[in-house]
């Protein structure tokens, strides 16, 4: 498999990073905030290459900290994760951007909302449920929610989650895989989850112009989804030629810098206006 080769041989490439020096959040400072109210949505734009036109939203936590400020989801996710809090904040974090949707479309925006979610939601058997809840208190459909879950956690519970995701699906509920090419998933691992929408990783996407092996997994990534009849992200577009490499290679949807940061829910009008006489055709 060919893609198995590149991811290889990109991996042997890539410098080390050494460890960023990052404050860790404790387990009781995590739930406090969960618990407290502190955790604020934040929404990136995901638009469409062809036309530019924004199609959705990806969801992202921030914390609101009285004394930090704010606080960036890698020092707490995975503290979150480790402590049996994340299911919690998913929830939370699913109640309220189904609610903003629900803000947008009285508004007259219809967007498609995707929300992060990690491997303790799948496994519990209510989630089904309670996503389905949720979206028919927000008023909305099943086909605007779109939950994302990465690659490489994908993998190393395929079973336990496979159960929920079908579920899921079964209710139309959009699954996406996010980061790919950062796990160790081979095409026929991928094959046997159902899922709507892949979302390249921002390593393979900014400079894919300029460098081969990134072209290459690029490449063979939109290839694999085209055979699967699945939609494309790139995520971290951050320039005019990355958003032009995409161009050229048919990416469906681009998310990233160079078209928005993620920016608070009230921001997004204001964003979208402009976005409209400078987007890039
Ligand atoms: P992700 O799902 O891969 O989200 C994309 C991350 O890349 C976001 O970082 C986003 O702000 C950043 N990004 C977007 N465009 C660009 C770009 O052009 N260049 C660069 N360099 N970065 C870009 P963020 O918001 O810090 O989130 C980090 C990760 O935390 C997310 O990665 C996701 O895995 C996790 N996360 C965020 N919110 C949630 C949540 O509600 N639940 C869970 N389980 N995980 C979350
Ligand atoms: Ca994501
Ligand atoms: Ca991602
Ligand atoms: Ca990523």
């Amino acid at each position: 498999e060919t893609i198995r080769a590149l991811l290889k041989r990109w991996r042997n490439m890539a410098p080390k990073t050494a460890g960023e020096a990052r404050k860790r959040y404790s387990a009781a400072q995590v739930r406090h905030a969960v618990a407290s109210g502190e955790l604020v949505n934040y929404y990136q734009p995901k638009v469409e290459v062809v036309s530019g036109a924004l199609k959705g939203v990806e969801t992202l936590v921030r914390w609101r900290h009285p004394d930090d400020g704010l606080v960036f989801p890698d020092q707490f996710i995975g503290v979150a994760e480790e402590h049996g809090i994340i299911d919690d904040l998913t929830r939370i974090v699913l109640t309220e951007a189904l609610a903003q949707a629900r803000r947008w479309r009285e508004a007259g925006l219809v967007l498609r909302i995707a929300v992060n979610v990690s491997m303790d939601n799948l496994a519990r058997l209510d989630f089904t449920n309670f996503v389905l809840g949720q979206i028919v208190r927000a008023g909305g459909a099943p086909d605007e929610l779109i939950l994302e879950v990465t690659e490489s956690r994908l993998m190393t519970d395929a079973l336990a989650s496979l159960d929920t995701l079908t579920r899921l699906r079964l209710k139309k509920i959009s699954l996406s895989i996010d980061d790919l090419g950062t796990g160790n998933s081979s095409l026929a691992q991928l094959r046997d989850i159902p899922f709507d929408e892949i979302k390249i990783d921002r390593s393979f996407v900014h400079g894919a112009c300029r460098d081969n092996t990134r072209n290459a997994i690029f490449t063979a990534s939109l290839a694999m989804a085209r055979q699967l009849g699945i939609v494309t992200v790139a995520e971290g577009v951050e320039d005019q030629a990355d958003w032009d490499f995409l161009r050229q290679q048919g990416c469906d949807l681009a998310q990233g810098y160079f078209i928005a940061r993620a920016m608070p829910a009230e921001d997004l009008p204001a964003w979208l206006a402009d976005w409209e006489t400078r987007r890039p055709l």
